[in-house]
C-alpha cells in the first residue's frame, strides 16, 4: 500500500487548498544522533502546525516529537500516523524552528537536542491523564450511572477545572479510574492526555492567601472544630487574619489534608494575589553625553529595520553607565510594543542586579535561570509563552525562552565563556545563538562589556558590527568617578629582598590601614590553573613547550616524580631541577588557597575580621549570597575569594583590592590565557574605589612585565588588544582562523591513546588528500585534567578558516565529540 501515490496530486477545489497530509517530525530517539526526522500521516481530525509537540510510534514505542514541517507528499511509501497532540497549541514558532535547524546544522547536535532547549521546561516524558467536566455535558441518564460515576460528578461540580486522574483516585478511592471511564462513555467528561499540568486559576502560586470568606459561618465552625486539631487551628488563624494567610505557608504548618478540607467546606478560598513589585519603582536617570550618544545609536536601530547596524557592540568602562543604557534602550523597545531580553552570565544574576530592572519595569520582568525550582522554571516560561512578560532576563538558556514579538536582546558581560554551553549537547554559545536569532526576527542586539572578547572587537573593528564606547566611569556625588590606582608588585624583588610571605610589603602595610581605617578589603585568588604549573621563584621563567608556546602542565607519576607535559601536542619532558635561565633551584609549583591567605591576613593583621568565598567554603547560591550580604553590611573587613568576587561586587567601602598572584591565569595551556587573565584583573580592579574614597589595587606578580598584567593595571584595553592581536595573528589563532575540538574518551588509558592517534592519522589523510593547506590538526594531546571520572580524555583541534570543511568530509565516530568554537582549549 503506497500512501504518498494517492496524495501526489493536491487538487485546490474551489480555491481551498486541501489540508497537508504529511509532517516532518523530529522525534526524541532514544539513539539520537543524526537524521532523526521523520514523515508521519496526519490523521484527518488533527488540526497540526509546524512547531506542535506531538506523539508519535516509533519502532514498538511511543515516543514525542516536533513537528517542524508540513507538506502534500511523502518520500516514502508507507507512513504511520502521528499518535497525539501533546499541547493544543504549537510551541514553536518557524522562526525558532528556523533557528533550531541552525544550531543543529552549526553545533553538529542531532535536531531533536536542538529543539528541546525552546521546549517548556518539566515536560515529562511520560504523559499523564486529566478529566474535566464537559461545558455543555450530554446529561442523559444520569441516574443509570454507578454509584462511583454518581459520586464522580458531584465532586467534579464541586471542583471544576482539569483534575489529574492518578491524583483524583489518592484523593476519592481506587475506584475514581472506573467512574472517570463510565463519565467518560456517558459523554459528561472531557478526558486528555498532557505531558505537563494545564494552567490552573488560583492555585498552587506561592502567593495565594487564604481568605475568610465568611466570617461567621467561619467562627461557628470554629466553635465546633476543637483547636487542636490542624483545620481547627488553621481555621482560628484564618478567623483572626481575615487579609488570609500565604497557602504555602498554611500548607506547611497545618497540612495539605487541613487546607483542602478548609476549602472545600467553602470556608476559605485559594486566591491569586497578583506578584507585587517589590522593589519601589524608579525613573530613568538623566542620561549623560556618552550614554545619549550610545542610546542614540541604539535607537536608530531600533526605529529602522534597515540600519546599517543591527548587532551593538557596547565596550564601557566598569561603572561607565552601561545599564542604563540597557535600561533606556529597552524602555524604547516596549514603546514600540516589542519585547526585550537580557541575558546576563549565572553568577551575575544577584539580587542588586535584578532589583534595577524590576523597579524600572514594575511587573514586567521575569528571571529564567537553573536556580529556580522546576515548577517555578515551568511556570515563567509558560508566562512568556503566553506573552505576560515583556522583559526576560536570564543566564545562558534564556536565550531559548519563548519571547515572540522580539525587538531587543542585550548579551552582558559579552566576553563571558560561561555563555558556551559544553558538556551537555548542544554546545552552543549563547551570544552567537543570540545574534543568529535576532537576524531571523529583525531584532537589535547589543553586547555589553569592560573588556568585550577580542573577537568581538576584531568584529567590530572590521566593520561587521557597531561599536560605541563609554569610556568613562558616571560622576555620581559622593563618588570619586576615577579609576582605580594601580601599583603592579614585582614579588621577584621581594624574594631578592628577603621577603617570603605570599604578601608583599606594600600590601601589608596597605590592608593593615584599610582595616585601621574601618574599611574594607577584597583579596582575589584565581585559583583555575592553580598548582599546575612550574615556576622559577628567582627569574619569573614558567617552564614552556617549544613547540606550541604554551606552558606545560606537572603530571604525578607514581613515586618516581612527575613530568610535564604539552596539552596542545602532547609532547612532554621532566622536570627540571634547575632553572633552564637562571640556574636557580627555587622551582616551584604554583597554587595557593583561600585557606592559606586567610592565615597571612590573620598574622600580618591579627585583628581583621575576614571571610572566605570560594566553592569549598560556600557550595549554594544561597551560601554566596549570605556570604556577600554579610560582607556589604559591614559584618567583615576582609573578603578573600576567588572568580566570584570579580564580577559585579559593587561595594562603596572598598578602597582595597589585592590580587594575590596575577601569574596563575596567565600560565593556562590555552591561547587566550592573557585575554581571560587581563579580564579578570580588570574586572578586579573595577571593584576597588567605588565610594568617596580613591581605591587602591595591589597586583603581586612575578611577571610584571607581561602585556596582560600591564594593560589590566592601566585599565588600557586598546594597548591589550593591540598586543594579543598580534599573537592571535603570529600563531593563525581566533579570530584569524575558527577552531573545533574534537573530544574523545576512554576508560582504558591504552586503548584511548590507540583511538586517538587512530583518529587524528585519518584526519590527517584527509587534509592531504584534499591538500587542505589552511587547515591544520593540532594534537592527539590528552585533555587537561586527562582523567575525570574515571575516564581518559584526548582532544584534537581542528584549525582552519573553516573547519567544516574538513569535518564534513569525514565520518565522526559517535564515541567522537565536536565542540565547534571552543572556548577553552584544554
Ligand atoms: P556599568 O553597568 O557600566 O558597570 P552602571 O550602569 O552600574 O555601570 O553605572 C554605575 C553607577 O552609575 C550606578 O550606580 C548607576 O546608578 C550610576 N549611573 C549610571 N548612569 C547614570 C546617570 N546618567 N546619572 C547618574 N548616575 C548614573
Ligand atoms: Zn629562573
Ligand atoms: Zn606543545
Amino acid at each position: 500500500m503506497s500512501a504518498s501515490a494517492d496524495a501526489a496530486s493536491p487538487v485546490e477545489r474551489d480555491g481551498v487548498r486541501p489540508p497537508l497530509r504529511y509532517a516532518d517530525v523530529v522525534v526524541e530517539t532514544p539513539t539520537g544522533k543524526h537524521g532523526d526526522t521523520f514523515t508521519y500521516s496526519v490523521p484527518d481530525d488533527m488540526d497540526l502546525a509546524p512547531g506542535h509537540l506531538v506523539r508519535v510510534p516509533f519502532a514498538t514505542r511511543r515516543l514525542r516529537g516536533v513537528v517542524v514541517g508540513l507538506r502534500d507528499t511523502a518520500n516514502v511509501d508507507y507512513t504511520k500516523p502521528i499518535g497525539s497532540l501533546v499541547e493544543d497549541e504549537p510551541l514553536l514558532t518557524p522562526a525558532r524552528i528556523e533557528l533550531a535547524r541552525w544550531v543543529a546544522d552549526y553545533y553538529m547536535a542531532s535536531p531533536f537536542d536542538a529543539l528541546a532547549p525552546m521546549l517548556p521546561p518539566g515536560l515529562r516524558s511520560r504523559s499523564r491523564t486529566y478529566v474535566q467536566l464537559k461545558d455543555a455535558p450530554e446529561q442523559q441518564g444520569e441516574e443509570r450511572l454507578s454509584r462511583g460515576a454518581r459520586r464522580l460528578l458531584m465532586y467534579l461540580r464541586a471542583h471544576p477545572g482539569p483534575h489529574q486522574v492518578s491524583k483524583l483516585s489518592g484523593t476519592l478511592g481506587t475506584w475514581t479510574p472506573n467512574a472517570v471511564r463510565a463519565l467518560v462513555e456517558a459523554g459528561a467528561v472531557h478526558e486528555t492526555r498532557r505531558d505537563h499540568a494545564p494552567q490552573r486559576p488560583a492555585v498552587r502560586r506561592v502567593q495565594a492567601l487564604i481568605a475568610a470568606q465568611r466570617l461567621d459561618a467561619l467562627q461557628a465552625y470554629v466553635a465546633s472544630h476543637p483547636r487542636a486539631t490542624r483545620q481547627g487551628g488553621l481555621l482560628n488563624e484564618l478567623a483572626r487574619t481575615p487579609k488570609g494567610i500565604g497557602a504555602t505557608d498554611a500548607r506547611k504548618r497545618y497540612g495539605p489534608a487541613a487546607v483542602a478540607a478548609v476549602v472545600a467546606a467553602g470556608l476559605a478560598s485559594l486566591e491569586e494575589v497578583p506578584p507585587q513589585s517589590v522593589h519601589p519603582p524608579q525613573s530613568p536617570l538623566l542620561p549623560t553625553d556618552d550614554q545619549q550618544r550610545a542610546l542614540g545609536a541604539i535607537r536608530e536601530s531600533l526605529d529602522d529595520a534597515a540600519s546599517a547596524h543591527r548587532v551593538w557592540l557596547l565596550h564601557g568602562v566598569t561603572g561607565s553607565g552601561k545599564t542604563e543604557v540597557y535600561l533606556q534602550s529597552i524602555a524604547h523597545c516596549l514603546t514600540q510594543g516589542r519585547r526585550a531580553m537580557v541575558l546576563v552570565p549565572e553568577l551575575a544574576l544577584t539580587p542588586q542586579a535584578l532589583e534595577r530592572f524590576d523597579s524600572r519595569f514594575p511587573g514586567r520582568v521575569c528571571v529564567l535561570h537553573s536556580g529556580l525550582t522546576p515548577a517555578r522554571q515551568r511556570d515563567e516560561w509558560w508566562r512568556i509563552f503566553h506573552g505576560e512578560r515583556d522583559i526576560v532576563i536570564g543566564s545562558r538558556s534564556a536565550v531559548f525562552a519563548p519571547v515572540e514579538n522580539l525587538g531587543l536582546i542585550i548579551v552582558d558581560e559579552e566576553h563571558e565563556w560561561t555563555y558556551k554551553q559544553v558538556d551537555a549537547s548542544p554546545w552552543y554559545h549563547a551570544r552567537d545563538v543570540a545574534e543568529r536569532l535576532a537576524s531571523l526576527v529583525g531584532a537589535v542586539v547589543v553586547l555589553g562589556s569592560a573588556t568585550p572578547d577580542v573577537a568581538t572587537s576584531y568584529r567590530a573593528e572590521r566593520g561587521e558590527i557597531g561599536k560605541i564606547v563609554l569610556p568613562n566611569r558616571v560622576e555620581r556625588s559622593g563618588a570619586v568617578g576615577e579609576m582605580a590606582n594601580v601599583v603592579i608588585v614585582d614579588m621577584r624583588q621581594e624574594l631578592r629582598e628577603g621577603n617570603r610571605s605570599i604578601f608583599s610589603r606594600l600590601l601589608t602595610e596597605r590592608l593593615r590601614e584599610t582595616v585601621a581605617a574601618d574599611r574594607q578589603a577584597v583579596l582575589f585568588l584565581n585559583r583555575r590553573g592553580a598548582a599546575s604549573v612550574v615556576e622559577c621563584r628567582n627569574c619569573g621563567l614558567v617552564m614552556h613547550c617549544p613547540r606550541c608556546s604554551l606552558p606545560l602542565t606537572y603530571h604525578q607519576r607514581g613515586n618516581t616524580g612527575g613530568e610535564l607535559l604539552c596539552h596542545h601536542c602532547g609532547r612532554h619532558r621532566g622536570v627540571p631541577a634547575r632553572c633552564p635561565r637562571c640556574k636557580s633551584d627555587r622551582i616551584r609549583y604554583l597554587g595557593i588557597g583561600t585557606q592559606r591567605v586567610a592565615e597571612e591576613v590573620a598574622a600580618v593583621v591579627p585583628d581583621a575580621r575576614v571571610l572566605r568565598w570560594d566553592s569549598d567554603t560556600t557550595p549554594t547560591a544561597g551560601a554566596h549570597e549570605r556570604l556577600l550580604e554579610e560582607f556589604t553590611s559591614g559584618g567583615a573587613s576582609v573578603l578573600i575569594g576567588t572568580q566570584m568576587v570579580a564580577k559585579g561586587l559593587d561595594i562603596p567601602s572598598v578602597d582595597l583590592v589585592g590580587v594575590v598572584l596575577a601569574d596563575i591565569g596567565l600560565h593556562m595551556p590555552d591561547f587566550r590565557a592573557a585575554e581571560r587573565t587581563f579580564q579578570l584583573l580588570t574586572q578586579v580592579a573595577g571593584r576597588a574605589g567605588r565610594g568617596d574614597q580613591p581605591g587602591h589595587v595591589v597586583v603581586q606578580t612575578y611577571l610584571p612585565e607581561h602585556y596582560a598584567v600591564q594593560a589590566a593595571a592601566d585599565q588600557n584595553y586598546e594597548r591589550f588588544y593591540a598586543e594579543e592581536m598580534e599573537y592571535r595573528r603570529a600563531q593563525s589563532n581566533p579570530p584569524l582562523s575558527k577552531l573545533a575540538r574534537l573530544l574523545y574518551r576512554n576508560s582504558d588509558p591504552k586503548a584511548g591513546a590507540v583511538e586517538a592517534a587512530r583518529f587524528a592519522g585519518v584526519l590527517r589523510r584527509v587534509v592531504s588528500e584534499w591538500d587542505m593547506t589552511d587547515v591544520d590538526i593540532i594534537g592527539p594531546a590528552p585533555s587537561y585534567p586527562h582523567r575525570v571520572r574515571n575516564a581518559w580524555r584526548w582532544q584534537i583541534i581542528v584549525r582552519a578558516p573553516e573547519p567544516r570543511a574538513l569535518l564534513d568530509k569525514v565520518d565522526v565516530p559517535p564515541a567522537w565529540h565536536v565542540d565547534i568554537d571552543p572556548v577553552s582549549m584544554v
